[in-house]
């Protein structure tokens, strides 16, 4: 599970995140959704490690990690802009990261082997990123943190770079590895439906506050207040 008890983050005089508490269970879905600079992005980094917070506490597994580094945290994430190395092979940049770990030729091959298939990414593996498709290099950058076997999964506006067709093509891809593997993922998404179908519970975020955080149907059926009932375009 992944707890956060009065998060705040400061970026100089200007407080981003204002005191989140959150609790997510193991195996959930949560999709954070919010007006672009509320501070989405800015809270899935602060639980990667990759901003350090201000103050407050983030648990993981019950393990407080406020002064855990990224890669000792469990975590994969995968960014919006997939960051591939284009000089790289879609193989090595698979294993990229447990070359530098020193995890052995026959486990990197094992894992790649298992990964490639699971996203049908098998006949892509000697082609370097620039000679992929968008969805491709999304599965690609997907490959990447699942080799990682992390307990949680971070993806941030995976999707936004994807065409209406390829974008619903991998929401489902992702709600089958999610039902698949069952890991707990924590998914910023600027598309309403794409919410409402992946999440378990939706986290509506309003200038570094989470106005409400429920199922689907509550938080579209009876939002809080008019900010969440018009985010998420709620009848009236
Ligand atoms: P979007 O939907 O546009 O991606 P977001 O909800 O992810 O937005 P964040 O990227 O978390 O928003 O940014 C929240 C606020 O913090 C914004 O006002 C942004 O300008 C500010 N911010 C983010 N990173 C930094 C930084 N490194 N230094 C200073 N300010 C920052
Ligand atoms: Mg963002």
């Amino acid at each position: 599970d992944i707890r956060l008890e009065m998060v705040k983050k400061n970026f100089g005089a200007t407080e981003v995140i204002k005191g989140i508490d959150l609790a997510i269970d193991p195996g959930e879905f949560v999709v954070l959704v919010g007006p672009s600079g509320c501070g989405k992005s800015t809270l899935l980094n602060l639980i990667a490690g990759l901003e350090t917070i201000t103050e407050g506490n983030i648990y993981i597994g019950g393990k407080r990690v406020n002064d855990t580094p990224p890669r000792d945290r469990n975590i994969a994430m995968v960014f919006q802009s997939y960051a591939l190395y284009p000089t790289k092979t879609v193989r090595n940049n698979i294993t990229f990261g447990m070359v530098s770990r020193g995890i052995p030729k026959a486990d990197q091959d094992a894992a790649v082997a298992e990964i490639s298939t699971l996203l049908q990414i098998e006949r892509l593996l000697s082609r370097k990123p620039g000679q992929l498709s968008g969805g491709q290099r999304q599965r690609v950058a997907m490959g990447r943190a699942l080799v990682r076997k992390p307990d949680v999964f971070l993806f941030d506006e995976p999707l936004s770079n994807l065409d209406a067709k390829l974008r619903i093509e991998m929401r489902t891809e992702i709600k089958k590895l999610h039902q698949r593997l069952g890991k707990t993922i924590v998914y910023v998404t600027h598309d309403q439906i794409e919410a409402m179908t992946l999440a378990s519970r939706i986290a509506v975020m309003d200038n570094g506050h989470i106005r409400q955080f429920a199922d689907p149907k509550t938080i579209y059926e009876d939002p809080v207040d008019l900010f969440v009932a018009g985010f998420m375009g709620s009848p009236p």
